[in-house]
């Protein structure tokens, strides 16, 4: 019997384990930090009584979850100011490529350089979320509070519906700030400035879009799901379908443009094989059972 099998049994009825034929008991349950492992050994073969060796084993502390007010939620000036300083990179991008396209008479190649940005930026939300969701943890450099934020978010996916709008980009707003503006200084080509302002730009507002796709169809403006529904924004159905077992499709949240076709031909899941195979590291989709992903419906909150 294995030790999960044992743990159900011996939550049921606890005294049941002494009954046990078996002469090692082990027995696993979690505490807010640390997994005890209590293992319970016959001190003698001919008689019935068990002795208790308990190891602690270091585990990650739990996401905690929010609550619906929580100040975590909540906008910061710090939060604001980087969204600003995003927002402007991004608008004086895409007002140098006019410019510039102003000055030398094109504007289809702009125009399509720019369009090139909001479809590749779906692409680009895929590949990152796939990531994210799928690799590293909260000490991953870089990137570990976005990591622990995205698992957060499949505990907890209604928190984002909550959370205030400079809350929730300022994530990406910094790394747009930080990515694009080193770019916009140097290159004076419309057509360059024009996919990189509309592929940024479409980068640092997918959390708005991907919170637009979590919301009900009667909490938002008719413009928004008129968006949705056109499929130039992510689709409600289409994104609660990734937070659906398997838990390993439809990452893309800009417009979702990409995920069918990402999804029918299995590019992430041959993607998790290569990494793998060259790196011997198993994505979070593969876990089982998958309790990083299932949704703590306990701790919802209907709004
Ligand atoms: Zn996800
Ligand atoms: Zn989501």
């Amino acid at each position: 019997m294995s030790s999960l099998q044992h743990h159900k049994f011996l939550s049921r009825s606890p005294g049941q384990g002494f009954h046990h034929h078996h002469r090692v008991i082990p027995i696993r349950y979690a505490t807010s930090i640390t997994t005890i492992t209590c293992t319970l050994i016959k001190d003698n073969p001919n008689s019935n009584h068990l002795v208790s060796q308990p190891q602690r084993v270091s585990r990650a502390p739990p996401v905690i979850p929010l609550t619906a007010n929580d100040p975590g939620l909540k906008s910061t000036w710090s939060h604001r100011g980087w969204v600003a300083t995003g927002c402007a990179t991004v608008l004086f991008s895409l007002a140098k490529a006019a410019v510039g396209a102003a000055s030398v008479h094109i504007w289809l190649e702009p125009v399509l350089a720019g369009y090139m940005g909001y479809i590749l930026a779906d692409l680009g939300s895929g590949v990152y979320h796939w990531g994210i969701d799928n690799y590293g943890d909260a000490s991953t450099p870089g990137f570990g509070s976005q990591i622990e934020a995205f698992q957060g978010h499949h505990k907890w996916p209604w928190t984002i519906t909550r959370r205030e709008f400079a809350n929730n980009l300022h994530s990406l707003a910094r790394v747009v700030a930080f990515s694009v503006l080193p770019v916009e200084l140097v290159c004076s080509d419309p057509v360059v400035l024009g996919f990189v302002g509309m592929f940024s730009g479409c980068i640092m507002f997918s959390q708005q879009f991907h919170a637009w796709a979590h919301s009900t169809k009667s909490k938002l403006p008719a413009a928004v799901v008129a968006l949705q529904d056109a499929g130039v924004l992510v689709s409600r159905g289409q994104h609660a379908d990734h937070h659906r077992p398997p838990y390993n499709n439809n990452y893309c949240i800009v417009s979702g443009i990409w995920n069918d076709l990402l999804d029918r031909n299995k590019v992430f899941e041959v993607l998790e094989m290569v990494v793998y195979f060259k790196l011997g590291v198993k994505p979070r989709s593969w876990s089982d059972p998958n309790s990083a992903w299932t949704e703590d419906e306990d701790a919802e909150i209907t709004i």
